[in-house]
């Protein structure tokens, strides 16, 4: 196999996909001499049947908006592969939700599940609908008109949806409920559902607070401790409060947040007080950044992101390619020591390149992510068991899981002067297992 073939082949097949193609390059070259070393994987072409998505699910959704019109959007799932467990993976509801984006998504989920170590596989997603400025009875009425769309091809031992940008607790209630009443029958069909409902605690809290449990694993590797570190981090929705409720938990200090409208820099430290503000204001009032500069008093960018101010460690927690080789010169001559991936694949292949190539601990979305898929994971245990755990014995769960994906990653990804590699370790010591599990079930 050449990587390059490889994408020569998806770029003819499905043309004007681009954050697909670059999710499955990084891939394919991270992983090409270990594939190469295995001739029973090009017999069986694993590659070709590895990167593109077993099935392709899209369609219409129609509702009716607070004002009587009839509004249509559209609707995807891409199942990925499901060599090692029920399809699994969030939905995501923005304006700029493409195919090309959900098939990144389903892509990199596919090693992220594997390297949780729970039996799952990977899908993900979606519609271009936007719930900025909808009404609450809007949300409902469009949740429950995708999932008439979806319902028929997901379900507890098929696929397993969850939430992802613009799809929290709220929007997860109303799709599981419509599941619910369509396929009549209750079973852990969503994850990230509401705690009454058989929802696993700390699903809420577990991509940040796995992300933080991550970052502590690469700093240990260095011996540095985080306590009074500046953390830059980026979003200000589910992965970015938690991921500074933590990170204030371990004496950290975040500095920054955003939205897609700009970014708030708080020298002070947003505290814990600051943090229930901005809670509430996104949770509940569905209100924007800006404001947060406007009670406490500090600086607000506009149409920015934070990667310009200074901070010892980088959280983006927002979206995809939010981080470009010129943000990532200016973080490493800012003196960041580390970068770790709330978000799926927020830093270009240009910025990781330059984190790598000085030396930065620097931590893919598919590993310092995990949590939050692993914790739907064990909802799903729960589910399935018709219990649930306490919040103690799911966050120490989450943590064994985050040592053990740092672990693999650095057993497959660490180099001859000693740097880890985190996006070759995960790559390998996900794709290893999928490889394997695709070739224990024959040519499909
Ligand atoms: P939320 O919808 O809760 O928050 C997303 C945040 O990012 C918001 O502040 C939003 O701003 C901002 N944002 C979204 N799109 C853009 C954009 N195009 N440009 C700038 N800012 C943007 O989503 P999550 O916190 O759940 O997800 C954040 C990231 O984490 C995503 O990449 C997601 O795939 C990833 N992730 C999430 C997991 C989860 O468990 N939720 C699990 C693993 C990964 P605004 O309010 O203006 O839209």
């Amino acid at each position: 196999m050449k990587s390059s073939e490889v994408l020569d082949l998806l770029k003819r097949r499905f043309p004007n996909e681009p954050e697909y193609h670059q999710a499955v390059e990084e891939v394919v070259e991270s992983i090409e001499d270990v594939y190469n070393e295995h001739p029973e994987f090009e017999k069986a072409n694993l590659i070709e049947r590895l990167v593109i998505p077993d099935k392709i699910h899209s369609f219409r959704v129609t509702w009716i908006d607070d004002k009587g019109n009839v509004q249509t959007n559209m609707g995807y799932r891409v199942q990925h592969n499901n060599a090692i467990g029920p399809y699994k993976g969030g939905i995501r509801f923005h304006a700029s939700v493409s195919p090309s984006i959900l098939k990144f998504l389903a892509f990199e989920q596919t090693f992220k599940n594997a390297l949780t170590t729970l039996p799952m596989g990977g899908a993900k997603g979606g519609s271009d609908f936007s719930p900025r400025g909808k009404s609450d009875g809007e949300v409902m009425r469009f949740c429950q008109a995708f999932v008439e769309g979806l319902w028929r091809v997901i379900g507890p031992n098929t696929d397993v949806p969850a939430g992802d940008i613009g799809v929290g607790g709220r929007e997860v209630g109303y799709m599981f409920g419509k599941y619910k009443k369509l396929a009549e029958e209750f079973t852990g069909t969503f994850t990230g559902k509401g705690r009454e409902f058989g929802g696993s605690l700390i699903r809420p809290e577990a991509t940040g607070y796995g992300n933080v449990y991550f970052l502590l694993e690469m700093l240990k590797t260095r011996n540095i401790d985080i306590k009074g570190k500046k953390c830059l981090v980026s979003g200000s929705g589910n992965v970015a409060q938690y991921t500074c409720e933590k990170l204030l938990e371990l004496g950290a200090i975040p500095v920054t947040l955003s939205d897609s409208d700009g970014y708030i820099h708080d020298p002070d430290g947003i505290t814990k007080e600051k943090l229930e503000f901005v809670m509430e204001l996104k949770n509940l009032y569905r209100g924007r950044i800006r404001e947060y500069a406007e009670e406490y008093g500090c600086k607000y960018v506009p149409g920015a992101r934070p990667w310009a101010e200074k901070g010892d460690i980088a959280l983006p927690s927002a979206t995809q390619n939010e981080i470009d080789q010129t943000d990532a010169e200016t973080l490493v001559k800012n003196g960041v020591i580390a970068v770790s991936e709330g978000a799926n694949m927020p830093s270009t292949p240009e910025a990781i390149a330059v984190f790598q190539s000085n030396k930065i601990l620097y931590a893919p979305g598919k590993a310092a992510n995990a949590g939050g898929v692993s914790v739907s994971g064990l909802e799903m245990t729960q589910n399935s068991e018709r219990y649930s755990w306490s919040a103690e014995q799911v966050d120490e769960k989450l943590r064994w899981i985050m040592a053990n994906i740092h672990e693999n990653c650095v057993k497959y990804g660490k180099e001859g002067d000693g740097y880890v590699n985190y996006v070759k370790g995960a790559n390998i010591a996900g794709f290893m297992k999928v490889a394997k599990a695709m070739m224990g079930q024959g040519i499909l």
